[in-house]
């Protein structure tokens, strides 16, 4: 689990000029947006909006150092959150409708963001958490293009709902040293239903086996704080809507039998749920007790 690296894996990327390649790459996918599984194809260089009502820059709602997130994300001086407004997916129960639904925040160019995640690494947060990554990778790998010039070298985290087409992570390798997605639920009808979109089970699973590919297992260094790798995100729902067993047994079998996974208990009927049958209620001591003892009997690295 520990790691000898000194240097989040972006430095040789931008050395090498692969950093701009993949940036240019990424800004001309914004001409007929085909970023996630969306597959809007609007022209966000013309200020064109699919689902995810973002146009060619952008939107930030807060940036801050976060002392809640998993233990080796915020280690002991934070981590260095970044909460880009607006969301491909579309949970029905989604806990930060505010900026994921609303879209509160403000239009943000290169310059600025990359002067965000400076101001972040200069409070000596351990890692960039790019919250809500998905629709603004162009934006990001755009902003990288100045910051690590500038100095930039703090590992960057992409927290994500893992809705995220395997082409668009290509654009992330050797740029994202440390992957957080969730797997939310494992059922496409339910998907369909909670998230809007049937396909979700299906593209998370590739998404998360690329992410696997491209950073293996979790790895920290001498204080536990996390550097590389793979840390999975499973909130349980109310009636196992969740799909708990089958997400646990694709983690063992098809990702690693080592993966990071944080069984998140805090799911309450927030945003649209108590509209959607089943969601209408918080889950129950018993319902996270069952989920949990899967997860460890799974024999997974179960977070605290
Ligand atoms: S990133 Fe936005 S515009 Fe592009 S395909 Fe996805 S939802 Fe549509």
């Amino acid at each position: 689990m520990k790691t000898e690296r000194a240097y989040p894996v972006y430095v040789d990327t931008w050395k090498s000029g692969r950093l701009e390649e993949k940036t240019g790459t990424a800004l001309s996918r914004l001409s007929s947006c085909t970023l996630c599984p969306r597959m809007c194809r609007v022209n966000r260089l013309k200020e064109e909006k699919g689902i995810c009502r973002t146009g060619c820059m952008a939107v930030v709602s807060s940036a801050h150092p976060h002392y809640g997130e998993e233990s080796p994300i915020s280690g002991y001086h934070g981590s260095g959150t970044i909460f880009f407004s607006n969301c491909n997916l579309g949970c029905v129960f989604c806990q930060n409708a505010d900026i994921s639904h609303m879209g509160t925040g403000s239009e943000t160019d290169a310059e600025t963001l990359a002067g965000i995640m400076l101001a972040l690494q200069g409070k000596g947060c351990h890692n960039i958490n790019l919250v809500t990554p998905s629709h603004v990778i162009p934006q990001i790998l755009e902003a990288l293009s100045i910051a690590i010039p500038s100095g930039l070298r703090t590992p960057l985290v992409y927290n994500t709902s893992g809705y995220d087409r395997v082409s668009s992570l290509h654009l992330l390798d050797g740029v994202i040293d440390i992957y957080m997605p969730d797997f939310k639920c494992w059922d496409p009808e339910v998907a369909g239903t909670i998230c809007h979109a049937h396909d979700y089970p299906d593209v998370a699973r590739k998404a998360l086996r690329e992410m696997y590919r491209q950073v293996g297992d979790l790895q920290t260094d001498e204080r536990g704080v996390a550097v590389r790798g793979l840390l999975v995100r499973h909130l349980v729902l109310p009636e196992d809507l969740a799909g708990t067993a089958s997400v646990m047994n694709f983690l063992t079998r098809e990702v690693s039998p080592e993966t990071f996974v944080n069984i998140m208990d805090q799911y309450h009927p927030a945003w649209k749920a108590r509209e959607t049958p089943g969601l209408e209620r918080s889950i129950t001591a018993r319902e996270y007790n069952e989920a949990l003892r899967l997860a460890m009997d799974s024999g997974l690295n179960v977070l605290d």
